[in-house]
């Protein structure tokens, strides 16, 4: 099995990736989240498994129980495990050599046991969330690919012959470090306890999805320039190693997250460094498990971002209210049935991504008199879509709205234009406007339906 946490109505669900759809957990097996499944255990697994493989999709799609999946929907697996996210270091060889070297060390005496330290549940983010970079406080954000592993039967003791049936899944992580407060602090915790440093997903597989040996490629790109590549394989501490050493001293427990280290190629070691720097696009891949890709950018962006994405949740929540009879109440404000305003704010959006390209190109002005001639008109023929067509239309043009935002200069973001109103507005307050329009609508709508 796949699965993964996604927004749905405004609400993380947990869901399971089949054939290209997103399959609602809790609508076919009962299961509401992640970390509740992992802690039912071995014998809710394979109920929820086998419901899941037994379920028809065609169905399950016509009863609003499968969404066709996009990044833009997925969150972290879950954000709250029972520990901190347990990490090792120099668990590669040359990664190990990489460090020592630059250490001014011989490399000759690798690890004689597993370093750990780990990150706060605060750092952990999803597959796609942007991760913010702020340079008064880092100048050299460096990325670490690695294999995560998720433990689903606890236990003490652990013996390594025993190990992978203690495994729910695994994962990918990124290892996300700020090098200069790792090295000023000397203990890593604060270097690599940022808040969004450890994003993981998008995906926590099950082992029969993979191959019996784990030995999996591993790699890591900035603007789709390699940086790592390597194979889990070539871990120095494998995974039964490391759940038998941890558990001598230890309590391991259902939803603990354990990142078994990063291959070499990090940017701190390489020759001039390399950080990461705002509007940078990161992938982080297991071959098996799937992609992650995150955007670096300033706080400030990802505060916007984020305002944007809990607007659209709540508009998505006051939507899951609604029943058929609803459809046509008129709002408070426009006189548009409650389908029409959402067709209104589907379009909106869809062409708020259309206008920041157009903004781009310096075609927006006669690209935006088009449209305000056209709105009534297309708003007319969008709402004779479904009400569902509407929404993901509308997850979807917001992800790309974000994607569009978040890949701008600074002075792109500045760039000032005539919107229809005749108010000169830049790409940054556009988004601001769209975050207080979804709020706006979210309200009337909640209203018409609660008259
Ligand atoms: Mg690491």
């Amino acid at each position: 099995m796949r699965y993964l946490t996604y927004r749905r109505s405004g609400i993380n669900r947990l869901g399971s990736l089949q054939q290209g759809y997103i399959v609602d957990v809790e609508q076919v097996a009962g299961v509401g989240d992640l970390l509740s499944l992992i802690k039912g255990g071995v014998d809710l697994w394979d109920t929820v498994a086998t419901k899941l493989k037994s379920a028809n999709l065609d169905e399950l799609k016509a009863k609003g129980a499968a969404v066709l999946y996009h990044e833009g929907l997925v969150a972290a697996p879950y954000t709250n495990p029972p520990k901190n996210v347990i990490c090792l270091g120099r668990n590669y060889y040359k990664h190990y050599l990489e460090g020592a070297v630059a250490r001014g060390e011989s490399g000759e005496k690798p690890p004689e046991a597993p370093i750990y330290f780990t990150k706060p549940p605060t750092s952990i983010t999803g597959a796609f969330d942007p991760i913010p970079l702020d340079l008064e406080l880092t100048q050299k954000l460096d990325w670490e690919v690695e294999f995560g592993v998720i433990i689903g039967v606890g236990g003490k003791k652990i013996s390594h012959e025993n190990a992978l049936k203690h495994v729910f899944g695994y994962t990918i992580i990124n290892d996300l470090s700020a090098r200069d407060l790792q090295y000023k602090h000397q203990q890593w915790f604060k270097g690599k306890g940022l808040d969004g440093s450890c994003p993981f997903g998008p995906f926590v597989v099950t082992p029969d999805e993979l191959p019996e040996s784990l030995h999996l490629p591993i790699s890591l790109n900035v603007n789709g320039i390699t940086k790592q590549d390597a194979n889990t394989g070539q871990l120095m501490f494998d995974i039964p190693t490391i759940i038998a050493d941890l558990s001598t001293t230890m309590t391991l427990e259902p939803g603990d997250i354990i990142s078994t280290g990063t291959p070499d190629g990090v940017g701190n070691f390489r020759n001039p460094p390399e950080y990461l720097a705002h509007r940078d696009v990161m992938e982080t891949i297991i071959e098996g498990i799937g992609t992650m890709r995150h955007r670096i950018a300033s706080p400030e962006r990802v505060a916007l971002v984020a305002a944007f994405d809990r607007a659209r949740d709540e508009l998505l929540k006051t939507l899951s209210l609604l029943q058929p009879q609803h459809y046509d109440l008129a709002t408070v404000n426009l006189g548009w049935s409650v389908k029409e305003l959402v067709a209104h704010l589907a379009g909106g959006i869809t062409f708020a991504s259309t206008a920041i390209q157009r903004h781009l190109d310096g075609t927006l002005v006669a690209g935006l008199q088009a449209m305000n001639e056209r709105n009534a008109s297309q708003v007319e023929e969008r709402a004779a879509k479904s009400l569902q067509e509407l929404v993901d239309e509308l997850v979807q043009s917001h992800y790309q709205v974000t994607d569009l935002y978040l890949s701008l200069t600074d002075e792109q973001t500045q760039i000032t234009s005539t919107m229809s109103s005749g108010a000169k507005v830049n790409i940054h307050e556009r988004l601001q406007r769209y975050t207080n329009h979804y709020m706006e609508h979210a309200n009337e709508i909640f209203q018409a339906i609660n008259a």
